[in-house]
């Protein structure tokens, strides 16, 4: 660890030492919020994780034809709502802003988009804020910042998140001779230094109505991942889209299906490293379970579509394509520099399946571009 780490890591140790001392326990989920988004030392909080040189690389930080397409299909959402003259994108969790500068610099090819537009980003962030406002610096329009979905805006939108809900705070919980448990996290009994999990409460009847329902009879020993975060927004998203019409995009890594097992990462340096070792100096993330997102947007009232691979997607949307116009104003090496990007984003091994993404509208409008309904 650098000295830079040093003082927010040590703060975020004593308080979450503090917080367990007269709590004795705290729920995965509340543990992920203290280490991503203290306000002083969350991980989040002290400094921009994102890029080839810290600790994380995302699909629009490999390169700018992820951006690009996602634009278009933006774009495309917008002529779908009948080209309105004023429309709100909003983009949730936005990094360092380049996957929006790379949208609209593509919606300059749809005219009158770049008139219609209202940007407004979502950002709990202060630290990512600075770095966004510096990155949309001279963005063809000017960008807004919301500290919550729910202060956006309103009227016509599109709403994009990549790799949003993988941080949204999971709770965890274990079968245990018969029951579910809450899996919890504790300090070691001998070591106060460390924090260890444990097994908590039992969960109640609500709190069961979280687990996905083919699996709430698992097996003893099973673990599953609680996803209230994922419920909460596919809520809201729809609250939103019963009230002015909208189409959204959500990207991120995941299982198509419920699945059993601990998904719960944390990276630090590009390295796989222990969740509960130094906690704020590492980004902590959890696999979405794409079906149980997309059946919570159903319930919710919402038009659902997917779940597909972002290598279908970007296929479908022509990333093949856009590789070839860019390669035309570069070198041998640039050249080779945009196979590999297209290779990482698209292929299978990489990021092309493991990447998923799901679609959700207002009812009544036409399908979401490029990606198929989805069928319970
Ligand atoms: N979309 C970007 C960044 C992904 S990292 C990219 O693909 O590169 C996750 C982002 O979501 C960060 O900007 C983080 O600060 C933000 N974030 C996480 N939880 C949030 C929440 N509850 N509200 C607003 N922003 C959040």
């Amino acid at each position: 660890m650098s000295d830079d780490d040093f003082r927010p890591a040590q703060m975020i140790k004593e308080r979450l030492q503090d917080r367990l001392r007269s709590e004795g326990a705290l729920s995965v989920a509340a543990y992920m919020a203290e280490a991503l988004f203290h306000p002083m030392a969350g991980f989040y909080a002290t400094k921009d994780p994102l890029g080839a040189a810290n600790d994380f690389i995302t699909a629009p930080e490999i390169s700018q034809m992820f951006g690009e397409l996602l634009g278009l299909w933006a774009a495309e959402c917008w002529m779908q709502m009948g080209a309105p003259s004023r429309f709100e994108l909003i983009e949730l969790g936005p990094g360092t802003g380049r996957m929006m500068s790379d949208m609209l610099r593509a919606g300059r090819a749809a005219p009158g988009f770049l008139d219609a537009v209202h940007v407004t980003l979502v950002e709990a962030s202060p630290a990512l804020k600075m770095v966004q406002g510096q990155t949309l610096a001279n963005a063809p329009v000017p960008v807004h910042w919301a500290k919550d979905f729910e202060k956006t805006p309103s009227g016509p939108a599109v709403v994009i998140g990549n790799e949003f809900l993988d941080c949204l705070p999971i709770r965890q919980a274990v079968r245990h001779q018969g029951q579910w448990r809450e899996r919890v996290v504790t300090l070691h009994p001998e070591d106060q230094d460390r924090f260890v999990f444990g097994l908590g409460p039992m969960l109640s009847d609500s709190d069961i109505g979280y687990i996905a329902p083919a699996l709430r009879k698992s097996e003893d020993g099973a673990l599953v991942e609680l996803r209230p975060g994922d419920q909460q927004q596919m809520e809201q998203l729809a609250n939103r889209f019963k009230r002015d019409p909208g189409y959204a995009l959500f990207v991120d890594y995941g299982s198509a299906k419920p699945e059993t097992g601990d998904t719960l990462q944390a990276i630090r340096a590009h390295q796989k490293v222990d969740p509960l070792d130094a906690p704020g100096t590492a980004d902590l993330t959890a696999w979405v379970d794409f079906d149980r997102l997309l059946r919570l947007g159903l319930d919710a009232g919402l038009a659902a579509f997917g779940p597909m691979t972002q290598g279908e997607f970007l296929t479908e949307l022509g990333i093949e394509q856009r590789a070839a116009v860019l390669s035309k104003s570069v070198d041998e090496s640039g050249q080779a520099r945009l196979k590999r990007q297209m290779h990482r984003l698209v292929s299978p091994e990489d990021m092309g399946e493991l990447f998923k993404l799901a679609a959700f509208s207002s009812d009544g409008l036409p399908p979401a571009p490029g990606i198929a309904p989805f069928s319970r």
